[in-house]
């Protein structure tokens, strides 16, 4: 912010052409004109949102003796600015309501079933963790919560006889305006929530609290949900519960939405609607066949084996229709199921054995070498390793090369702190 420029005169124009009124029109004009404007356009009578807020916000701004004079010094961006982006803006539709008289819920013969606008409370998002067994079959949670609900003894007022006062130290508005200058030309202007109303921008004596939420206005419940967890939803699904987060005066309630979070399975894995299964073999079954009961996910015991005179490669699948999960919604339509068949071979044989397993398997490859060619040879040392393990270390090897270099260059030092950064 601080070297910037300060914004051009030509910036603080722009608001008095939206309200069609001259630089120094004075406040009843501009309430006038922004009165018949804002009826004219106003989305409900079918006008076009955007120009409503951009009417509501010039008005906003012009109305305000304090901006108004920011505006037509600095510009609108010395407004926007000191609001956090347009983030202190406030509704267009609270501004509408509060020039027609607030809670009076209409604008002017529209009959407006509207209201007062009032503001969304917040969502609440729990984590719920499931089995994939339970998204397999379906299944049912009790979850006990607990809630802000408005006080049935005062109605969500906080007092006994219903009346609030006006916040005396912001006015009522819930917070206070604050004005820095940060240096020449350039003002910041924050709105801070208001300390002694905790910026409801009002308050209650003492003598007329209410005696169940001591003016609160809320008090809390305890709530049980069922959740439904249905046949065949996915991990990080979300099951909302509209309208169940925590109440307050003057707020539409906020859902609560359960998000599913899947459990690691030991023996399957997802992926859509399809299932995998690691199987391990020995190398006899491998070879000569096997047969084996696999448990799925409902209990029901599945005979999977291998055909007469079957060989399973190492690191085949096979895969069995309508034994995946259940579709969303489809229950009856069921993915696949496919197995992962992994051979576990033998670490080492003796002569004997492997004269053996000679005497039956296909014969070795007859050598293309006579023994004096293969004296020629060089001898080798091969060593085993673990190829992924291998991989990683040299693609760490590689960035820190590559790192190296960039620190080699001029000015490196400074660009290897922005890529850190980024
Ligand atoms: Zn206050
Ligand atoms: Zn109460």
């Amino acid at each position: 912010m601080f070297g910037r420029a300060a914004p051009k005169k030509s910036d603080s124009t722009r608001y008095y052409e939206i309200l069609g009124v001259p630089k120094d029109a004075a406040q009843d004009d501009l309430k006038k004109a922004y009165r018949k404007a804002a009826i004219k356009n106003h989305p409900d009578k079918g006008g076009d949102p955007e120009k409503f807020k951009e009417l509501a916000q010039a008005y906003e701004v012009l109305s305000d003796p304090e901006k108004r004079e920011i505006y037509d010094t600095y510009g609108e961006d010395a407004l926007k600015e000191g609001m956090g982006g347009g983030g202190g803006m406030h509704d267009p539709f609270d501004i509408f309501q509060s020039f027609f008289g607030g809670g009076g819920g209409g604008f002017p013969g529209g009959g407006s079933s509207r209201g007062r606008r009032q503001r969304r409370g917040e969502d609440v998002v729990h984590p719920l963790k499931v089995t994939l067994e339970e998204l397999y079959n379906g299944t049912s949670k009790k979850l006990s919560l607990s809630r802000n609900v408005l006080c049935s003894k005062c109605n969500g007022k906080g007092s006994k006889s219903g009346a609030s006062m006006k916040c005396s130290s912001c006015q009522g508005a819930g917070y206070k305006m604050q004005i820095r200058q940060l240096g020449p030309g350039m003002i910041q202007q924050m709105q801070q929530p208001c300390s002694e109303c905790r910026a409801t921008g009002e308050t209650i004596s003492d003598k007329d609290r209410c005696g169940q939420c001591k003016g609160d206005k809320v008090v809390t419940e305890k709530k049980v949900l069922e959740v439904v967890v249905e046949k065949g939803m996915q991990h990080s699904q979300k099951i909302t519960f509209p309208g169940e987060a925590d109440e307050a005066p003057d707020t539409v309630t906020g859902d609560i939405i359960f998000v599913l979070q899947q459990k690691e399975h030991p023996k399957f894995k997802r992926k859509g609607d399809d299932l995998f299964y690691e199987h391990t073999l020995t190398l006899t079954e491998a070879l000569c066949g096997f047969q084996y009961v696999l448990t799925h996910l409902d209990g029901r015991q599945l005979l999977i084996k291998s055909n007469p005179g079957e060989v399973v490669k190492p690191d085949s699948f096979k895969a069995i229709n309508d034994e995946g999960m259940p579709m969303y919604q489809r229950p009856f339509m069921k993915g696949k199921l496919y197995i992962h068949f992994t051979v576990d071979f033998p670490d080492s044989l003796n002569p004997d054995q492997c004269k053996a397993l000679e005497t039956i398997l296909p014969p070795k490859p007859v050598s293309q070498y006579t023994d004096m060619e293969l004296d020629e040879c060089e001898e080798t040392m091969a060593y085993d390793i673990d190829i992924e393990e291998e991989m990683r270390r040299r693609q760490q090897q590689q960035a820190q090369e590559a790192y190296d270099e960039d620190e080699d260059m001029p000015g490196g030092g400074g660009q290897r702190v922005q890529c850190a950064q980024q």
